[in-house]
């Protein structure tokens, strides 16, 4: 079987078969066994594993992950790299490929035809234009999945883990947080891709929660609450709560809830903890 993490192996694929790497999929294809190495380490893969991996490309990661797990479905959109797919991995026989977008393909149908009984992970090398719908069309779906390990921009990393009071921190440090514990496993250069990424990157795993860890009455409230105290991130809380159209109360009414609530209205949303979101959302929805 050909060893897919190098440049050598990749340029005579790409000489063979003539695909192009296109940029508007984000195709940066891993070519350094250390990361390789690292993601199914830290994704904490074995053979009770299910994993499903998103955007496979020409299988330099779903080679490993074929060999560490009881079954792979790996959901690849270009359906040009789809005969290249195969071929590098035609001696498994634990893979599944599906052609299709991850965005519009039904995972929870899928992980129940393929993966009874078994522990779920989802790891991926994500095309960093559509990074963040991807882990948040995950983390809300609900599936029944342990863990999401993945590659993604450096800076947006930074912004999933980031804690509240520090500038990166924002409404996806919050989603992300109310879904998921968050671990930054390592940083990864721009040489250990073909074609190189113009950004750094980060392998990010988001360990799903049972249950969010705060107690929240109304979630859409929640993230709307959310949604306003950064949408006008140098506003004052009062502020930005009381000009967002989705908060049903005047100034007046948001100055109570957060003197209920022990906030000082001149703090801004930066320096609020998932605890505080839901005090303010679970007075007001
Ligand atoms: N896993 C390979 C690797 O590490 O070498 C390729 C990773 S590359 C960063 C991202 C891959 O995701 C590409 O193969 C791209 O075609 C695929 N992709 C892009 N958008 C996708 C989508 N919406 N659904 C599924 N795959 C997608």
């Amino acid at each position: 079987m050909k060893n897919l993490a190098s440049v050598s192996v990749i340029k005579d694929i790409l000489a063979a078969s003539g695909f192009k790497f296109s940029k508007s999929l984000g195709q940066n294809f891993l070519i350094d066994e250390n990361v390789l190495s690292k993601i199914v380490e830290c994704s904490a893969i074995d053979k009770n594993s299910g994993v499903i991996e998103i955007g496979p490309g020409f299988g330099t990661l779903t080679q490993r992950l074929c060999m560490a797990a009881g079954k792979v479905v790996a959901i690849e959109i270009d359906k040009t790299a789809i005969p290249i797919l195969e071929d590098n991995l035609s001696d498994f026989d634990n893979l599944k490929i599906i052609n299709e977008d991850v965005l519009k393909c039904d995972l929870h149908k899928i992980i129940a035809a393929e993966f009874d009984g078994m522990d779920v992970k989802i790891a991926a090398n994500l095309p960093y234009y559509i990074t963040t719908p991807i882990i948040m069309h995950i983390l809300e779906s609900a599936l029944p999945v342990c863990s999401l390990t993945v590659m993604i921009q450096k800076e947006v990393a930074m912004r999933i883990a980031a804690k509240e009071g520090t500038k990166d921190y924002g409404a996806l440090s919050v989603a992300v947080n109310f879904y998921s514990e968050p671990e930054v496993v390592a940083h990864v250069p721009p040489s250990a891709f073909i074609p190189q990424p113009k950004v750094s990157s980060t392998v990010i795993r988001l360990k799903l929660r049972d249950k969010p860890p705060v107690v929240v009455a109304d979630e859409k409230g929640f993230f709307k609450v959310v949604r306003a105290a950064f949408g006008q991130r140098r506003k004052t809380l009062l502020n930005a709560l009381s000009n967002s159209p989705a908060i049903p109360l005047d100034k007046q009414g948001i100055s109570k809830v957060l003197a209920d609530c022990a906030i000082d209205e001149k703090r801004r949303g930066e320096t609020l903890t998932l605890q505080n979101f839901a005090d303010i959302s679970n007075r007001i929805f």
